[in-house]
């Protein structure tokens, strides 16, 4: 027997590693930059060195700052792997060693590449999103299918992820009509995928519980973030995040908040 605590253990480590591509990836794609290569320092282009690129550790030890030029490195990076580690531990705390634990920690690493992009761009790029969808979907009919899965060997759990992202992406589709201004096209094709792994997960109740955290702690929090930053439409974050952060509190404590919601009455 593994101890749980060493799964959690190595799913961290995982994560940052998997974070350093995260950050890659969240700069490459959307700047149309090819994938392979080592990184570069954006600022003296010098190749950074394997000892240098080493997560979260080397930001540490060169103090923030690129060995050969001194350029400021942005804490995002070791912010982006420390979150990415973060995520991947909470799936394997969730999930254990499984294909759903890999699964989901795949889904919330594509989330947090998102967020990177959309916070930056205010884009969720097409080339990303979809393709999340369909390898999400690949992955999900696998476990399905399992009957070491989540939903051990019983399709019926497919009818509810496609039951979750009808509903999730339908809403949001209702409101990106309504509300052009606030609510993009790409941010309903991502609801497509969220409701898919929540639907999956715990059907049209967790896809729902997903989308009232999205909208509560973009409401909410995304009120206090543009009162201390001096309001203005210019300052307002886009949905993307709101919607990962939503989505990933609900896969990790939805049923609870669910059953705790519901005690209320
Ligand atoms: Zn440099």
């Amino acid at each position: 027997m593994i101890p749980e605590w060493f799964e959690v253990g190595f799913a961290a480590v995982l994560g940052l590693i998997f974070g350093s591509f995260a950050t890659a990836f969240a700069y490459r794609v959307p700047r149309r930059e090819s994938l392979g290569g080592r990184s570069k320092c954006p600022n003296c282009d010098t190749t950074i060195r394997a000892a240098d690129n080493v997560p979260v550790i080397s930001y540490l030890l060169l103090r923030g700052k690129c060995r050969n030029c001194g350029q400021v490195i942005s804490p995002r990076y070791p912010l982006i792997e420390l979150t990415s580690g973060a995520l991947f531990a909470l799936a394997a705390w969730k999930f254990g060693p499984t294909l759903t634990g890999i699964t989901y920690a795949s889904f919330f690493w594509i989330l947090l590449v998102l967020t990177v992009i959309d916070l930056e761009f205010k884009l969720l790029p097409n080339r990303i999103v979809f393709p999340a969808l369909y390898a999400g979907w690949a992955l999900l009919v696998a476990d399905a299918l399992l009957d070491t899965g989540f939903a051990m060997g019983d399709p019926a759990a497919l009818r509810e992820a496609a039951l979750g992202a009808v509903v999730f992406g339908g809403f949001l589709f209702l409101v990106a009509f309504i509300y052009p201004a606030g609510m993009g096209m790409g941010d309903v094709k991502l609801a497509l995928v969220l409701g898919s792994f929540l639907g999956y997960l715990g059907g049209i109740g967790l896809a729902v519980t997903g989308m009232f955290l999205s909208f509560l702690f973009g409401g909410f929090l995304g009120a206090l973030i543009a009162v201390a930053r001096g309001g203005g439409r210019k300052t307002q974050i886009p949905f993307g995040p709101w919607l990962a952060l939503g989505t990933v509190t609900a896969v990790l404590f939805g049923e609870g908040l669910l059953d705790w919601y519901l005690e209320l009455f």
